[in-house]
């Protein structure tokens, strides 16, 4: 029998933990053939989030665990010790909020008794969200598919059931700037996406204010793609380019109407093509840069996939004892 276990990133949730097991709990009561538990990873609340959890843990005994931290570390880093912490043969990652609606679990069991290593969640209506937030998140996806080697998939939420080969290819990456969701693209594996209706939030208040879904985005994109360094170098050469151009215009100019010279020219001239050299040089050190920080990320060089179900079955004894072939 296998185990999921579901980790669960809470800031300030005191009122969401308890109805959150007990949606849980339903769910699995009609589920034979799983046993659960839930982790969650205390974020640093400052309401009663954390007496919350002692009390459920005392009701619910060993169905519930958790996790608690010094401050609050932010959700990534709660992601980060959930599956880290997380010791079972399936990984569920679900916000505490009931946003993310847990009787999606079966299908997400299904998907992998199918052989998939991820099944995930995929928002298709944002029924509830600001307009702007909408057309800012379409704009986010479109540019980071292009520029970057990921592919998120727009409405892919990290609300997601896992095997654990994948979650142990996830924890290989050990950057302190994290990007779940793009670091769950990077890993590899096939998702199964299931579609499903944006939920509003059961009760308290989403820790995002827009300017911390813009810094979020842009730490995703920094964190994944080099290529803001890079158009350095574009920028630098386009400059100079421009400069040569002027020049020949400038000097046919010059040759043309030999009564009009000031030399002007030649102070933008140089002032041009100076700047253009300068900023290529910054370019080129900048090239250097985004290696450094790729470089220091100490990505792993590849991942390796245990293929089949079948193999994969072979592999897992009971009760979530993972074998010398999956280590
Ligand atoms: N969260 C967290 N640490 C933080 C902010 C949020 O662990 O610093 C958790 C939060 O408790 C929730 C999940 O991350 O379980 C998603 O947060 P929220 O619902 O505020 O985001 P939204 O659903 O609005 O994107
Ligand atoms: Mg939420």
């Amino acid at each position: 029998m296998k185990h999921i276990e579901i980790v669960v990133p809470c800031y300030n949730e005191e009122a969401c933990v308890a109805p959150l097991f007990e949606a849980v709990e339903r769910v699995f009561a009609g589920i034979k053939d799983h046993e659960w538990s839930i982790l969650y990873v205390n974020d640093g609340s400052r309401d009663g989030t954390l007496d919350e959890l002692k009390r459920l843990k005392e009701v619910k005994g060993d169905r519930v665990q958790y996790i608690s931290f010094a401050r609050n570390f932010g959700k990534e880093s709660a992601i980060y010790a959930g599956l880290s912490n997380s010791t079972w043969d399936l990984v569920v990652l679900m916000d505490a909020d009931l946003q993310h609606p847990p009787e999606l679990i079966p299908e997400f069991i299904k998907g992998i008794e199918e052989g998939y290593d991820c099944c995930g969640a995929c928002r298709v209506s944002r029924k509830g969200e600001p307009l702007i937030r909408s057309a800012m998140s379409r704009m986010f996806y479109g540019i980071i598919n292009r520029v970057t080697s990921m592919h998120l998939v727009q409405g892919g939420s990290d609300y997601r059931m896992m095997t654990r080969q994948m979650v142990k290819s996830i924890l290989l990456l050990t950057e302190r700037e994290r990007f779940t969701k793009g670091i769950m693209s990077w890993v590899g594996f096939e998702t199964k996406w299931i579609p499903y209706e944006n939920v509003e939030r059961y009760a308290g208040k989403t820790k995002w204010s827009f300017f911390g879904l813009v810094r979020y985005a842009w730490s995703g994109f920094i964190a994944f793609a080099t290529t803001p360094l890079r158009a350095v170098t574009w920028l630098g050469s386009i400059i100079v380019l421009a400069a040569v151009a002027f020049a020949i215009y400038t000097f046919i100019d010059a040759l043309n109407h030999p009564e009009q010279r000031t030399g002007y020219a030649t102070i933008i001239l140089m002032l041009l093509f100076l700047g253009g050299i300068i900023i290529t040089i910054l370019g080129v050190i900048g090239e250097y840069i985004a290696r450094i920080y790729m470089e220091l990320k100490h990505r792993p060089i590849y991942i390796e996939k245990i293929n089949t179900v079948k193999e994969r079955k072979d592999s897992v004894h009971s009760d979530g004892e993972v074998s010398d072939a999956e280590n």
